[in-house]
């Protein structure tokens, strides 16, 4: 099938509610590590990897291998809750073991948003309030629940109804809602966080739900400080603290496993997708026991949630990310990155901002660096030249003006000196057009 043919028939048979990126959108049919390539056996830089959902690198050897294995071997693809099998305890065991202290019970799910909505349940269930709290600029998926709580009118729909959610400001230090300055911040974001309780909810609340640094939001990293003030303000209010670590999760940021472990907050529960299954469809949430053990008696059923190709790789990834000392490396290569960036933006003042952690890096495009005004046009440019470059980005934020950087967290030095030249090259180009 030709290109044109795949775009025929995604046009007469596929929802057109996401279009494909780049005005000549690329087939991708092969990958390995951090590169892939397309249908004509042009390979690229990967370096959003999906988006987000790679950790390990395309195609990790060991990966394939168990795999293999497991094809070879007959094994069996799909059990259902209903039979046992060692592949989804293992991965729950394995998750226990990487997870804040406290955290022991998982479900397993196949994406971001079912892990959030079961997050949602559980912290209802538990606490018998109804009331959840999100974030203005946040982005936890697009099934219900997730989208009522979602803070981009980019993504809502107005037929779409919105139960017994509310949201806060957004810690968004580049354009704070509050118009403070680092020097004379006091995390009025956090304070927010209370209002919003005290004015708009009966004064109980099921749960908080945020994500460490906003990934869909453009890479936004709250101030330090923020995350702690707010689980006290939650607690105070009775309510379960959910961190949403769909993209911050698997070491991404550089520290922890899960990027909530830096603040001094402890989550109660902690929901994943994406980089956990390396690209195989694997959700989660881990929760403490407590709020797991209050759906005893319930009946609640993923058909697919952890079957055995999914789990295996998803545990998989977990192991490598340890042997491999990822987390580390997400570090390294991480302040290696931005230190690039910061010396691009000195020769191009359409970086308004650098921000993120390890290998979750943003780069906020503005019109002029002093009126801050958004350059979303300038951003799907950018897109098109490091295309040209060979180099494949991501972009997100509401006004889809943040130039979006997660690539696997095993990119090495050579790598990254390449993602800056090809990132500097494009952005010339940029300055050209
Ligand atoms: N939470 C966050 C933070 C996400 O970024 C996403 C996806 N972009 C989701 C949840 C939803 O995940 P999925 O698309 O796998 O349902």
């Amino acid at each position: 099938m030709n290109n044109d043919e795949i775009l025929q028939l995604r046009q007469k048979h596929v929802y057109p509610t996401k279009v494909p990126y780049y005005k000549t959108p690329i087939h991708l049919v092969r990958a390995k590590g951090s590169y892939v390539w397309d249908d004509k056996g042009e390979k690229y830089l990967d370096v959003i990897g999906g988006i987000v959902s790679i950790s390990v690198g395309h195609n990790h050897p060991r990966i394939v291998k168990k795999i293999k294995a497991m094809l070879e071997g007959d094994a069996i693809q799909h059990t259902t809750f209903l039979y046992l099998s060692e592949y989804m305890p293992e991965l729950a065991k394995k998750l226990a073991e990487v997870a804040p202290k406290g955290l022991s019970k998982c479900y397993l799910t196949n994406s971001g948003s079912e892990a959030n909505e079961m997050a949602v349940l559980s912290a209802r269930t538990y606490t018998g309030e109804p009331m959840v709290v999100g974030l203005q600029h946040g982005y936890h998926g697009g099934t219900t629940t997730p989208l009522s709580l979602c803070g981009h009118s980019t993504w809502k729909f107005r037929s779409q109804p919105q139960a017994c959610v509310t949201h806060a400001k957004a810690p968004y230090c580049y354009r704070c809602p509050f118009g403070q300055k680092k020097e004379s911040c006091n995390l009025e974001c956090a304070d927010d966080v209370k209002e919003t309780i005290l004015t708009t909810t009966s004064g109980k609340i099921a749960a908080f739900i945020c994500e460490p640094i906003l990934g869909v939001g453009g890479f936004i990293e709250p101030p330090v400080g923020y995350h702690k003030k707010v689980f006290d303000i939650v607690k105070s209010f009775g309510g379960l603290y959910i961190s949403d670590e769909v993209q911050t999760g698997v070491g991404r940021t550089g520290v922890h496993f899960f990027a909530i472990e830096d603040s001094g907050v402890e989550p109660d529960i902690i929901s994943m997708a994406k980089g956990i299954g390396n690209g195989a469809p694997v959700g989660a949430i881990i929760a403490k026991a407590e709020v797991a053990d209050s759906l005893k008696g319930k009946l609640h059923f993923n058909t697919f949630g952890g079957d055995p190709y999914q789990a295996m790789q998803a545990a998989t990834t977990i192991d490598i990310i340890r042997d491999e000392g990822l987390i580390e490396n997400a570090n390294k290569m991480g302040r290696y990155l931005k230190e690039g960036m910061q010396d691009l933006q000195k020769s191009f003042p359409v970086i308004g901002d650098i921000r993120g952690r390890g290998l979750l890096i943003g780069l906020e495009l503005v019109k002029d660096q002093k009126t801050k005004e958004v350059a979303p046009v300038a951003a799907a440019q950018l897109l098109e030249f490091a295309k040209e470059e060979k180099l494949l980005i991501g972009k997100g934020g509401l006004f889809a003006n943040v130039i979006r950087l997660a690539p696997a967290l095993n990119i090495n030095k050579a790598e990254c000196d390449e993602l800056l030249g090809k990132l500097k090259r494009a952005f010339e180009k940029l300055a050209k057009a």
